[in-house]
């Protein structure tokens, strides 16, 4: 639906806020059940959560899900919220598209729904835990180890292979995302896909055996060749495309002599405090932006431009 919009736009950082009391030793998926209990569902069609209108936003959690979205995929149960179970349901993405002219729900992607807050914040974190769920089961239905078909147990937390019995584990990616700061300036890059103007901190995936300061270092040095010393942690975010852990630090530059890695990177410079701040102002000189505030990016470069962010 491209008229969806809703009028304020957040300034909070997306996906971090989930109420939920999560299952840890539910065992039953049942809908009927957990419908008798006054339960909510959370629904994924496809790459689209389907959210129910309320008022002039929006809510993740429907009473009862649109019969138009047709058959249910996969079932979960993702907690509870004030007593009641929320669990949740994937439907295929032929699903959203059969809602278009439905005046009571409408189809969003995960991002749509942070940058124009089209739910309540607090809803945010269930959607995030919810598709990274989803995600994983779709991609582990057969065994690692012997290669039979897993199935999926304890309301979805779990999935126990049907042939040697191994038992295996959501998974989150965790990814480094870092400030790098020399002085009164800051390193920021872009990458071709990025939209015009717009750079942000660097990022990368930590390696197995890693430490999140190392892959903060071994990340810098790798695509900007800039050497990097102390590092501290300042915020983290559930980023859901697929199932990332975003954990954003504060890195200090010990050099300043950028050597760009190319097939990561079409450019990295570094910035003044000043020049951040008018880029997240939307008042920069030649246009330059930084990613929306609901990505955890803007909200590094905001703590640095007010002087929070500082090195433990
Ligand atoms: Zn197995």
């Amino acid at each position: 639906m491209t008229d969806w919009q809703v009028g304020t736009v957040p300034t909070a950082l997306g996906f971090i806020d989930n109420r939920l009391l999560r299952a840890g030793i539910e065992t039953d998926p049942d809908g009927a059940a957990r419908e008798a209990e006054g339960g909510l569902v959370v629904v994924i069609a496809g790459e689209q959560a389907i959210l129910a209108r309320r008022g002039e936003g929006a809510t993740a959690f429907l009473p009862s899900p649109p019969a138009a979205l047709g058959p249910v995929l996969d079932r979960l149960i993702l907690g509870r919220l004030d007593g009641r179970p929320i669990m949740a349901q994937l439907h295929a993405a032929e699903g959203a598209a059969a809602l278009a002219d439905d005046p009571e729900h409408v189809a969003l992607d995960l991002r749509s729904v942070a940058v124009q807050g089209a739910v309540p914040a607090d809803e945010m974190g269930a959607l995030a835990q919810a598709k990274a769920f989803f995600f994983w089961h779709g991609r582990h239905r057969f065994c690692g180890v012997c290669g039979s078909p897993t199935v999926s147990r304890c309301a979805g937390i779990r999935r126990d292979c049907t042939g040697c019995g191994a038992q295996h584990f959501p998974r989150t990616d965790p990814v480094t995302i870092m400030l790098v700061v020399r002085g009164d300036h800051c390193l920021l890059g872009r990458q071709a896909r990025f939209v015009p103007n717009s750079y942000s901190c660097l990022a990368g995936f930590v390696s197995p055996g890693e430490t999140i300061e190392a892959a903060v270092r071994r990340e810098t040095l790798e695509e900007s060749g800039i050497e990097v010393g102390r590092v501290t942690y300042l915020a983290s975010q559930p980023w859901p495309f697929p199932a990332s852990l975003m954990i954003g630090c504060l890195g200090e530059a010990l050099t300043d002599a950028i050597v760009l890695d190319r097939e990561e990177l079409e450019d990295a410079r570094w910035f003044s405090r000043d020049e951040v701040a008018a880029m997240l102002e939307r008042r920069h000189p030649d246009g330059l932006i930084t990613p929306p505030p609901m990505a955890i990016a803007n909200h590094l470069m905001r703590l640095w431009t007010t002087g929070e962010a500082r090195f433990a």
